[in-house]
Order: structure tokens, then sequence, then C-alpha cells
């Protein structure tokens, strides 16, 4: 499903992703964790092309994108559409009800009918338990249901890969288990996901694939269990330790 071969990035000369090897078959959960600044975000970012890589070349059900060579911004947004990204402030629209939230994308990326942008809003609001909550306003809802509306607006696109950037880092330690919940039920429907999180239960119950990554590089790979109580690399056992 997802192919990633020798991707790099750098901020000036700051080179932030090394050269990224990484395959990830269809319907597999992949949670990355690593200590701040090791280049999580950026290697999301760089997935759902809101980062522009240096160098290497990424392959999302079949559409390929060589950022060695230039590459036109229509093949970026064509690209961009095959990832739904859930950011860790929400990143919802403040005037904007969660369903319109929700129909904005379809409408005006998709350049679907209202009505039936209505009708899947409606349909993904319910999935993510909100359908009582569809003609409030982001500041008339918790945290938890602002980013229940974020998934819900990413649901909407239907991309082929969910990327979730540290989903729940903004929310107060109560509102954290429902945000997981839907994560949980789409893993469990087999929707492919890449997860940035500290959430280390998370990793353990629903990570099909642990990734630690520091400095820029995959460290080490392998099922929670293993990496969890068996890790290899000295960095890994020492970033474990830090965090428990
Ligand atoms: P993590 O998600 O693991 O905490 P990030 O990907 O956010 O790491 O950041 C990795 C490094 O890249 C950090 O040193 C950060 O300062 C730098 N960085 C991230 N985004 C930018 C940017 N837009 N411009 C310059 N440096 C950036």
């Amino acid at each position: 499903m997802i192919t990633i071969k020798g991707l790099k990035k750098s901020f000036d000369q700051l080179e932030v992703l090394k050269g990224l090897d990484l395959e990830i078959d269809k319907g597999k959960v992949v949670v990355i964790i690593g200590p701040s600044g090791s280049g999580k975000t950026t290697f999301l970012r760089c997935l759902n092309v809101l980062e522009t890589p240096t160098e290497g070349k990424i392959s999302i059900g079949g559409q390929k994108i060589d950022f060695s060579a230039k590459v036109s911004p229509k093949s970026i947004s064509s690209f961009r559409r095959l990832t739904g990204m859930v950011f860790q402030g929400y990143n919802l629209f403040p005037h904007m009800t969660a369903l319109e939230n929700v129909m904005e994308g379809p409408v005006t990326v998709k350049k679907e009918t209202k009505d039936k942008a209505r009708q899947k809003a409606e349909f993904f609001l319910e999935k993510v338990g909100l359908s009582d909550k569809m003609d409030f306003y982001p500041f008339q809802l918790s945290g938890g249901q602002q980013q229940r509306v974020g998934i819900a607006r990413a649901l909407a696109m239907e991309p082929e890969v969910m990327l979730f950037d540290e989903p729940t880092s903004a929310l107060d330690p109560e509102l954290v288990g429902e945000v997981l919940k839907v994560m949980k039920d789409l893993a469990n429907e087999g929707m492919t996901m890449v997860v940035v999180t500290h959430e280390m239960r998370f990793a353990q119950e629903a990570a099909d694939e642990v990734i630690f990554m520091d400095g820029g590089v995959i460290v080490e790979r392998g099922a929670p269990a293993s990496i969890f109580t068996n890790p290899t690399a000295d960095r890994t056992k020492q970033f474990l330790r830090m965090i428990q």
C-alpha cells in the first residue's frame, strides 16, 4: 500500500529526515514513537506532501512520486488526496459547524454536490459518535469532540491512508479515551493508519507495528510486543525507560 524509498527532508542546513525506507501493507496500523525533534511530524507531513521532501520516492496505492525530480503542483494535490491527516490542534474552521467542516473538503476539493457532501458528512459524524452535535460550532464542542470532527473530516475525503499526528496530545486526560476509541474502531475496520503518538497503550493494543525514530532515521521496528518488551537498540531502550 505504501512504499517509501530514501526519503530525505532538510530545512535549510538542517537534515531532519536522513533517508527513510519503509513499506506498509494495506490495513496495517503503524505507530511511530521517538523523542521530540526526531522527525516524526515531518515524516507524516511528507507523506501528506504538506512538506515537500528533498529527495526520495513515495508510492501510495499505486500512485508514485519521485521527489528527486521536479514535481508539479497538480501531482502534489492528487497525491495529497490519498492520505487524510488528523492534526494535534484539530485545525477546524471556527466559523463553520461540525457538519460544514466535514462537508468543506468534498465540496471544494472533490467538487461534490452539497447534497452528496452533506449525506457523507452526516454518515462520518455519526461514525465518530457525533450525530447530535452536527450543528455545533467548534467553540461549543469539547476538545475530544473537536478532534472527532477532525477525524470525520479526514474520512470524508475517503483517503487510502489515515495519518494521525499526536491526535490526543492537546486533550485533557479524560477526553483521550473517546478519540482513541474512534481510532481503534477505524483500525478494526481495516483502515491503513500511520499514527504518531505518545499513547503507548494505544500502540500496544492497536498497532501491528511500532517504529522507533530518532535523529531522522528509523532505529528499530517490530511488533509492539517485541519493541516494548525486548527492544534491541540502546536508543530504544533508553527512550522506553524515560517514558515509563
Ligand atoms: P518530532 O515530531 O519528532 O518532534 P519534528 O518533525 O516536529 O519532530 O521536527 C524535527 C526537527 O525539524 C526539529 O529540529 C524541528 O525544529 C525541525 N523543523 C520542523 N519543521 C520545521 C520547519 N518548518 N522549519 C525549520 N525546521 C523545522
